[in-house]
């Protein structure tokens, strides 16, 4: 009540200053200070959202499959470039598909800064993932034009095209989606295609690229995907970047023979092997505290057949944590440990890495402005590392780069039961435009 009492006193004095720049300090300060989102029309948004790629019959709680370039992305793509025209922007697409709207600032001279999301989904998904954000920097540049508050930097927001589906659309942005990725096929829908259909120019798409530190910061608010933030009772997370992650693929020789038959001592048993590696992942990883993820998610068995003693198994490995250097200490160890395996089950163990991406690391000084953002709302805070990628990670080149992250209840995502309480999600919108205000001052 408070604070909706406040809005509209701020409300008031800014409308008798229509178009006004506000000198830095003072009072201004203190309005800077009061600004609020509009917490219900968010909700409002994110419900509405919510019936793009909804199943025939459905309800909120379906979640949604609003996988890139489908008809409910389409259509959801529409939906939010009216939202953008409603409040106050035209948006453009650019060659990559993506969404791109701009509000100028009384100093043209300045970089941009640049906030957004994504607003397709994995199929069978859930209502928050890169919608909050999405309809959060809608909501961020709606408030700021109602209240004709001026900033001195231009301000972007960006609506990510498929970033569910390879980071494509920040990816191109970024400058480091190469053209002949375009070709795969994902869901049923060639990229190359899909990008054309959303309205992008596949043919071009280095036009997508913008230029390298062309940009004030880019910041996104997003969910946390995890539980930390609700079991601490934290309502805001200062991300310290996106982890880095190395790729490796296994394979294990031994020799197919029958189960009957071979004694256990004379056995090549290449799964028995993979179970010993698979342990010793998991001691490895968990060996010291940290953040420090890894999995083996994916294992083919050969012959895979109930009475022959498995000769040969396939199977990835994924280790993730913001420290490059801890992951890859972490994937040395491992194969260290693979060498007295093979030896123990006398089988040959071979790991190969196949792709390494460096974490992308949050500015420091865009983290503390997020920090003092937060604190002016009375929001308490902790630094969380993002185990999961975002377009952040491909637009390190042109810009700073933040994110905030709000809690997802019981660390669910890429579920229909993803679920952030609309408290959070309004929390998570007034960091953003908090943040926003403070970029502006520098
Ligand atoms: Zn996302």
């Amino acid at each position: 009540m408070k604070q909706f009492h406040r809005r509209s006193v701020l409300s008031g004095l800014l409308a008798g200053s229509a178009g006004l720049a506000w000198p830095c300090g003072g009072i201004a300060a203190d309005l800077d200070a009061a600004l609020r989102v509009d917490a219900g029309r968010l909700r409002q948004n994110i419900e509405d959202f919510s019936m793009f790629g909804r199943k025939p019959g459905g309800s909120f709680a379906d979640g949604v499959s609003r996988f890139a370039y489908s008809d409910a992305d389409i259509a959801g793509r529409k939906f939010a470039m009216n939202l953008l025209h409603a409040a106050g922007a035209e948006p453009r697409i650019d060659a990559a598909g993506n969404i791109l709207a701009r509000r100028e600032g009384s100093r043209p001279d300045l970089k941009p800064i640049m906030i957004g999301s994504h607003i397709d989904s994995v199929p069978d998904g859930g209502n928050f993932d890169g919608v909050l954000g999405s309809m959060s920097a809608i909501e961020v540049l709606r408030t700021l034009n109602e209240n004709r508050f001026k900033l001195r930097h231009p301000l972007e927001i960006a609506l990510w095209s498929n970033e569910e589906g390879g980071l494509i659309g920040s990816g191109a942005a970024g400058g480091v989606v190469k053209p002949e990725i375009l070709g795969v096929t994902l869901n049923g829908i060639r990229r190359i295609d899909g990008v054309r259909r959303i309205g992008g120019d596949p043919d071009h798409l280095v036009a997508a690229h913008l230029e390298p530190n062309s940009r004030a910061a880019y910041v996104e608010l997003h969910i946390e995907q995890s539980g930390r933030l609700e079991k601490t009772g934290t309502a805001i997370a200062i991300v310290d970047g996106i982890v880095a992650i190395d790729e490796y693929e296994v394979e294990i020789i031994g020799f197919a023979n029958h189960a009957g038959t071979t004694p256990m001592a004379d056995r090549h048993n290449a799964l028995l092997a993979a179970a010993k590696l698979i342990e010793a992942v998991q001691e490895e990883i968990t060996r010291e505290p940290g953040w420090q993820v890894g999995n083996v998610g994916h294992l083919e068995v050969y012959p895979n057949v109930r009475n022959i003693v498995p000769g040969r198994v396939f199977h990835t490995l994924e280790l993730r944590d913001l420290d490059a250097a801890k992951v890859k200490m972490i994937g040395d160890r491992i194969i260290a440990r693979s060498k007295t395996i093979a030896t123990d089950t006398g089988t040959e163990i071979h790991i190969k890495l196949v792709e390494r991406e460096p974490a992308a690391i949050s500015s420091p000084a865009l983290q503390q402005k997020i920090a003092d953002a937060a604190k002016s709302i009375g929001l308490a805070t902790m630094h969380l590392p993002s185990g999961a990628t975002h377009d952040g990670t491909m637009l390190t080149s042109i810009a700073p780069i933040g994110m905030i992250f709000v809690p997802s209840v019981a660390g669910i995502s890429h579920s229909p039961k993803e679920l952030t309480s609309w408290t959070d999600c309004a929390n998570g919108a007034n960091v953003l435009l908090q943040t926003v205000l403070r970029l502006d001052r520098d």
